[in-house]
């Protein structure tokens, strides 16, 4: 994607403006006329159709006079279709109280979309920032062209944001290419988001995808940038660490250089929670508070996230899909929190140590049995040249020492059962060349899926790619185990514990090439990020270094 000069360039540095922008009366009427959208009173997509789809229901919210700009958490795109796409905002002046500083009405927004050529309007709409939705806005654009760059823009008020870049999907039997970004695990004050800054300032990356620990639910001790929260229970709290992350003006350019896969892992929630069952070290061990405190996270993520999720009713959500990426990838969205069973190996607060009798049981699950017959048929159908795996945990066996004595029971390792389903399905099915994309133990590393973890000979299934923290520093345990790991793990080709970054994946119809990109120095307001190390996996091959 070119970056352009012109009057509508949105350079990550203009990005910072976010929360400054205004807007001339007369530039909206002239943007809404061009648009066809606010003359027509009342008539329009009130729940963000494209022109071609646009419903005719009438919109009860009003445009309140707003004198702070809403747009301070700035813009998203996620979920890209061939044909569409969606659009995130969320309207709050003063994001981390309670009620975002909205008046507590529905509030309209309008919306556009333009070529990102000429900056002709192709699409826009208006939408209805609801007021039990924390006034956040997710529009479905269908219409667009496939495999496309787009630029788009939400206005309301007196305000309007920058034009941020999002694209679309290559049609179905297209071939494509793609370039994505990886991240995961994001403490706000354990250090600056130069990951993000690269990341913003990448022309080529088609997509973002975030494993999660978007959030983390409460302060973990660090002391480069101030977390004032309080450990998040209620809907508000969530909200505010919402806020915290995107007060950060490198994660609001990272959302504005192009659409993004997210799935969560469990601090969106609280530490270490199993399904429906809090962690022995949650501030709220009751499992009805649990349940509560579950449903009010999740409502919190559906509306911070651009994703094309129904809004949550009730304490689940599902939130596992899929992307088709023309024939070059098929792109599956787990989730690896909400269905799993309860960790009853785990003693305490620990969640290492050995595997219990339950860990050996048919029904120990880490996806659940509705989202494994799900994936099942989703890999049976799968043709494209990649099938991938976006998810929270690690497949990847780490052993810490010979037998049963000490397993990281938060990831796969816990589940072994579930594992052995997991990669016996993507050993037989017919879905090409698996790469399972992971976050959640704040270190980088690459490896062989194989079905016998502890043979040298067993064949390669796929590769795992497991991505540093954008900025959570791994723990002095990872750190002081990795030699061995590594030591006891054949199948592992390379890891690192010391850096945060990102990772960066280039796929073609032939091969999978990936970087990953270190911070030098996390925990400083400026800091140089480099390539630390690149792999690559051909088409029906083995990872190596490049
Ligand atoms: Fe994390
Ligand atoms: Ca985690």
């Amino acid at each position: 994607m070119d970056r352009r000069a012109d009057a509508g360039d949105t350079s990550p540095l203009d990005l910072d403006r976010l929360a400054q922008t205004r807007l001339t009366r007369r530039r909206l009427l002239g943007a809404a006329a061009a648009a066809g959208a606010l003359a027509a009173c009342g008539a329009g997509g009130v729940d963000g159709r494209s022109r071609t789809g646009a419903t005719t229901r009438s919109i009860s919210a009003r445009t309140p006079r707003l004198s702070d700009d809403p747009f301070t958490l700035g813009v998203a795109s996620g979920d890209p279709l061939d044909d569409g796409v969606v659009l995130w905002t969320r309207l709050a002046p003063e994001p981390v109280v309670p009620g975002g500083g909205m008046p507590p009405d529905d509030v309209k927004v309008a919306w556009e979309v333009l070529d990102d050529e000429r900056r002709r309007v192709v699409a826009s709409g208006r939408a209805r920032a609801r007021s039990d939705q924390a006034h956040s806005v997710h529009v479905d654009v269908r219409g667009l062209d496939a495999d496309r760059p787009y630029r788009y823009r939400f206005m309301t008020g007196d305000f309007e944001t920058p034009l941020a870049r999002t694209r679309t999907a290559p049609a179905p039997r297209s071939r494509g290419r793609l370039c994505m970004g990886h991240v995961s695990c994001q403490m706000f004050d354990h250090g600056y988001y130069h990951a993000y800054a690269d990341i913003a300032a990448d022309e080529d990356l088609d997509l973002v995808v975030h494993c999660g620990d978007y959030i983390y639910e409460r302060a973990y001790g660090g002391s480069v940038r101030p977390d004032p929260l309080p450990d998040a229970v209620t809907v508000d709290d969530y909200r505010a660490r919402y806020a915290l992350m995107r007060s950060d003006a490198d994660l609001r350019a990272a959302h504005a250089r192009c659409p993004w896969l997210t799935t969560w892992d469990d601090h969106e929630v609280d530490d270490n929670y199993q399904g429906s069952a809090p962690s022995a070290e949650s501030s709220t061990p009751d499992p009805s508070a649990f349940a509560t405190r579950r449903a009010a996270a999740y409502r919190a993520w559906w509306e911070h996230m651009p994703v094309r999720v129904d809004p949550p009713d009730g304490p689940a959500l599902r939130i596992h899909h899929r992307v088709g990426w023309g024939r070059l990838a098929e792109l599956m969205v787990l989730d690896t929190r909400q269905y799993r069973s309860d960790q009853v190996c785990a003693t305490g607060a620990l969640d290492i140590g050995p595997r219990c009798d339950a860990a050996f049981s048919d029904d120990f699950t880490m996806l659940g049995a509705r989202q494994e017959r799900w994936l099942d048929r989703r890999l049976a159908r799968a043709d494209a040249a990649w099938t991938v795996l976006l998810q929270g945990v690690p497949v990847l066996q780490w052993r810490f020492a010979p037998g049963n004595s000490v397993w990281n029971l938060d990831g796969w390792d816990g589940y072994p059962v579930a594992r052995d389903r997991l990669l016996g399905s993507l050993r037989t099915s017919t879905a090409p060349n698996p790469v399972v994309l992971t976050g959640d133990v704040h270190s980088s590393w690459v490896g062989s899926l194989v079905e016998d973890f502890d043979d040298p000979a067993s064949p390669s299934i796929g590769t795992e790619h497991i991505g540093p923290g954008v900025t959570s520093p791994a723990s002095p345990a990872v750190r002081g185990v990795l030699p061995a790991v590594l030591d006891q793990g054949p199948h592992i080709r390379w890891a690192e514990a010391e850096h945060r970054g990102w990772v960066r994946h280039e796929v073609t119809s032939d091969e999978w090439r990936t970087e990953y990109r270190f911070v030098d120095d996390a925990t400083l307001p400026t800091s140089a990020v480099r390539t630390a190390t690149r792999w690559v996996t051909p088409t029906g091959g083995v990872v190596t270094e490049a």
